[in-house]
């Protein structure tokens, strides 16, 4: 019989559910010292927050212990990596709160536009203050949803029924993925900004989202409209928006995350034209009872040893497999990073080769990690190696591996061909000295590169006086070059060229290299 130990809050149904199924569940609040003591009675463990299962804790609970289960997204209080080193399973439950959340962004945009909070404040006043709260109608507004994924295209299937036009900015979907929930994806921020007449935020917090929305931005938007961000509080500079509300140039806003929480500075949440709320997006019963469902299921199925579809890490593995696979993991995930920022559009197709010494690896662990490393930066949930294949097919990108036996240049190689629309990317990775991973391979130019830092990457014509133009905007900039490779076929042909510099490329050099003549394409990766 399994012994469940619920260390949290837990809705009484997933209780239920597994008491339903002849577990055996212990539902208490021990403290760090009561956990670690019996940590080891257990098959698995289902916390929130609060419970820090720490490497100690992950220690003691095995070799017992197999799952270790979030009801709900983050867990920053679970030590993965040592419980992948363990062998103890864990995972989450992100799918619970989607239709909460996208209901309290629709209830903050009425609120907003119709001033409901603050005529409600009046009443309690016993003030009848009409006059001053005239409002605004959904109906026929443009509403922009900057990152259509889950919850996203809930709220846009609720601002149909409200009858508002929806544009949306995502660039890692496609059209067709949106089609149904009659968004219009456009292709920029700038191209979406200026349209919107509200704008609603559903990305994760990640580096190229943070802070996405600020002065610029804001700048770029009609005067007079409104922002809810029921995302992450990080992805809006709260200082700037305070700045465009008390200015008049944004109308209002509605907030339920916030940079800090609870917020250190509260003039934002202060302000008459913002309506605030604590982090309330998943803070309902159901939400509650679908997120205990959720855990339990997944705990379950992983105990009978079934597939999970939220794993936050890896199998376990005898030591001495995963120290040879480790590396090549390493370089996969950076390939993967790689890839996604070069082509920065949506996947059709991921075809992953294998040839050499790699072959005799589990190799379909390290597709998977070239299959993160494209995923991980632009979604909301974790990708690992467990769940990255499964989400990119949820997300209609196949995935094919195939083994070559052949010996060539290199002992091993991993090559990799993405395709996107009718174009296709290449690119090709070994290890040498069995652990120093390279690039050596880019659209069929030779290259070598080792992938971490700041990387420019270039698609030019060979000629001379190229390389001499580019170091010196580079130069004028104070960005220096560490190293240098440029990949030709023949001389005064095509080529690329890969520069690792020391600091990261402003966008506006990166322009200015552009405009140098025979550059037919300019990126900038940053690893
Ligand atoms: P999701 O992964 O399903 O969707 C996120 C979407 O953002 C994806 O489609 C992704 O392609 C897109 N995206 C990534 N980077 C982008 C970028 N730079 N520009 C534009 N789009 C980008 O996630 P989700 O489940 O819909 O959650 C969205 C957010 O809501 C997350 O930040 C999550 O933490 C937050 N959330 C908040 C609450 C709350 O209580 N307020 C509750 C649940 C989730």
């Amino acid at each position: 019989m399994y012994r469940i130990w619920v260390t949290e809050d837990l809705d009484e149904i997933g209780l239920e559910w597994l008491r339903g199924r002849g577990a055996e569940v212990e539902y208490s609040r021990p403290s760090y010292e009561e956990l670690l003591e019996r940590v080891g009675e257990f098959d698995a463990l289902i916390v929130r927050t609060n419970t820090k299962v720490t490497e100690e804790v992950i220690a003691r609970g095995v070799p017992r212990l197999k799952v270790v289960g979030r009801a709900g997204v983050g867990f920053d209080n679970i030590d993965t990596d040592a419980a992948t080193r363990y062998g103890v399973l864990v995972l989450n439950a992100p799918y619970g709160y989607m239709i909460s959340t996208a209901e309290l962004t629709m209830g903050l945009m009425l609120a907003l536009l119709r001033k409901i909070p603050l005529a409600d404040s009046y009443m309690k006043k016993e003030q009848w203050r009409k006059r001053e709260l005239l409002g605004t109608e959904l109906y026929g507004k443009v509403l922009g949803i900057i990152g259509v994924g889950r919850i996203g295209r809930q709220v846009a299937i609720r601002a149909n029924a409200f009858g508002m036009q929806i544009l949306g900015y995502d660039p890692y979907i496609r059209q067709e993925d949106v089609e149904k929930y009659n968004v219009k994806l456009l292709p920029s921020l700038e191209d979406l900004l200026p349209q919107v007449d509200i704008l609603t935020l559903h990305v994760p917090l990640t580096e190229e989202t943070r802070y996405m929305i600020a002065e610029r931005e804001l700048r770029m938007m009609k005067k007079g409209a409104f922002i809810i961000n029921c995302s992450r509080g990080k992805v809006i500079k709260g200082s700037a928006l305070y700045k465009a509300i008390v200015d008049g140039h944004i109308a209002g806003a509605a907030l339920d995350v916030h940079e800090t929480e609870p917020p250190t500075d509260w003039s934002l949440a202060k302000l008459p034209q913002v309506i605030a709320t604590p982090h309330l997006g998943s803070a309902t019963y159901e939400a509650q009872h679908k997120v205990a469902i959720e855990v339990v299921e997944e705990i379950w199925m992983a105990l009978q040893g079934g597939p999970v579809r939220s794993s936050i890490n890896m199998p376990s593995m005898p030591p001495e497999l995963y120290a040879y696979l480790k590396p090549y993991l390493y370089l996969s995930e950076k390939m993967g990073q790689f890839m996604g920022q070069w082509i920065r559009r949506p996947v059709d197709e991921i075809r992953l080769t294998y040839i050499g010494d790699v072959v005799e690896l589990p190799y379909s662990l390290i597709t998977a990690a070239f299959v993160k490393g494209i995923l991980d930066p632009v979604l909301g949930e974790p990708v690992n190696y467990i769940n990255a294949v499964c989400m990119a097919k949820e997300r209609g990108i196949t995935v094919t591996e195939s083994i070559e036996e052949r010996e060539g240049e290199f002992t091993n190689l991993v090559r990799v061909e993405v395709k996107v629309g009718k174009e296709y990317y290449e690119m090709a990775g070994t290890l040498v000295g069995r652990n120093i991973p390279k690039i050596v391979e880019i659209d069929g130019f030779r290259v070598d590169v080792e992938p971490k830092g700041n990387i420019i990457l270039t698609r030019h014509h060979d000629r001379p006086g190229m390389i001499g133009k580019i170091g010196s905007i580079l130069g004028e900039n104070n960005i220096n070059i560490a190293n240098m490779y440029v990949g030709r076929k023949e001389i005064r042909g095509e080529a690329v060229m890969t520069l690792c510099v020391d600091e990261p490329v402003p966008p506006e050099v990166l322009d200015k290299i552009k405009t140098i003549e025979g550059f037919e394409r300019v990126d900038f990766i940053s690893l």
